[in-house]
């Protein structure tokens, strides 16, 4: 427990913004959110939470109320793309909890977001605030937003998304790159695919396409899919934009019957441009940091952009328990030390998309437990 109340701004109410509200509460210190947006719209879309994700919701109080909401896959199902051969099955089932510490969940991205809206106090999450600049002096950061107002904090956290004003502000204007590759993802009532058998959790792996199918309910009522599909001309930015069904099932004619199955049942897709950084050499300035998606973003092929989010959360939080107002700027810093090489790693491999490399990682991105990794040793003053 902090025992001195810092305030601290967080920038954005995404997956990693509301999982850093509740965790630098959790030890004391004074927290406000702002975002964008005016509502929090629920997108069909599941999202993938491994060991090292769950780990943290276990920390912040969600384990259990998320583990009543989410499919458990027994097992990854690794196939190739048109004959459905088995390259690799990963086990994801009891044993590997064991091994990895926890289970791993296959939710509703709505469900994960609402819990963790839900342990954040609604008065505290400040919505229609968008970021335009801030500036930060010896004693503070200003926060100046679109609509004109201001706000002041003794930390900032970014975490404002892969298209962060809080990443230009601190490190200069440096677009993400665009992938030349899209995802279409749904979700949809699995009564809709009839009595065709599909894997619990199955990744499709085409030469220069992929597609993953799971379930994302405990009763397996409900089919999520996400693929990466080529589509160098798209690049709209919204959770919202349709795709189209037909051009969808084109780009996957040929694909195993199972496969085509799933899209054919489906009633509605959406489509997202996926965006790529290079690893950053250094994510914060004095009082002011990033986290999530700002700082590392991902590829989603190995599920692993919310849980790094989530990490940096939890880490963060350790780094800045107890730190008083003299040490903020060293904290973040050992906060960024001890998250930059992990991220890295995993947003260089996960980039790849090779099964092998990812293979390899598995056991060390699952193993990790942000609660109680080893910390950075705290940086000297003039480092900071
Ligand atoms: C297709 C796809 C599938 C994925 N699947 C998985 C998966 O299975 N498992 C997994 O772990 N990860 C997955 N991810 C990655 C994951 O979605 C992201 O890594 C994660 O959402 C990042 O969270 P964040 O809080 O950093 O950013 P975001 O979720 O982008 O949140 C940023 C927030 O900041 C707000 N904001 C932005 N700019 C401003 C501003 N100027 N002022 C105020 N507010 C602002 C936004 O409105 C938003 O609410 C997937 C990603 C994609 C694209």
């Amino acid at each position: 427990m902090a025992q001195e109340r810092l305030s601290i701004a967080i920038v954005g109410a995404g997956i990693g913004g509301l999982a850093a509200a509740a965790a630098l509460r959790r030890v004391g210190h004074e927290v406000a959110v702002y975002e964008q947006a005016h509502a929090f719209a629920r997108i069909g879309a599941g999202i993938q939470q491994a060991p090292n994700a769950v780990k943290v919701l276990r920390g912040l109080g969600l384990e259990e109320r998320l583990g009543q909401l989410a499919a458990r896959p027994d097992a990854q199902m690794n196939r190739v793309w048109d004959t459905g051969e088995v390259k690799w099955n990963k086990p994801m089932g009891g044993p590997m909890a064991d091994d990895y510490g926890a289970p791993y969940f296959h939710l509703h991205r709505g469900d994960l977001h609402m819990a963790l809206a839900e342990i954040v106090p609604e008065d505290i999450v400040h919505r229609d605030r968008k970021l335009v600049d801030l500036s930060q002096d010896a004693d503070a950061v200003t926060l100046r937003f679109e609509d004109g107002s201001t706000a002041q904090a003794e930390i900032v956290i970014g975490a404002d998304g892969v298209h962060s004003v809080v990443r230009q502000v601190l490190l200069g204007v440096e677009k993400p790159q665009f992938s030349g590759r899209v995802a279409y993802r749904t979700t949809f009532p699995a009564a809709l695919l009839g009595d065709v058998p599909i894997d619990d959790y199955a990744k499709w792996w085409g030469s220069d396409r992929h597609i993953v199918i799971y379930y994302i309910t405990p009763n397996k009522d409900e089919i999520y899919f996400v693929t990466s599909t080529p589509e160098p001309d798209f690049t709209t930015e919204s959770y919202s934009a349709k795709g189209d069904l037909a051009t969808l099932r084109k780009a996957y004619e040929g694909f195993h019957p199972h496969v085509q199955a799933v899209l054919a049942a489906c009633p509605e897709v959406y489509k997202w441009a996926l965006y790529v950084r290079d690893p950053l050499p250094r994510w914060g300035r004095g009082r002011v940091t990033l986290l999530g998606d700002s700082c590392h973003p991902m590829t989603p092929y190995m599920a692993q952009g919310a849980a790094t989010s989530l990490e940096d959360a939890a880490v963060l939080s350790r780094c800045l328990d107890g730190i008083g107002a003299g040490d903020v700027a060293r904290a973040l810093r050992r906060y960024e030390d001890s998250r930059r090489e992990r991220t890295a790693r995993i947003q260089t491999i996960s980039r790849l998309n090779d099964m092998d490399r990812i293979r390899e990682e598995t056991d060390r991105t699952y193993r990790y437990d942000a609660w109680t990794a080893p910390l950075a040793p705290m940086p000297a003053l003039a480092d900071a």
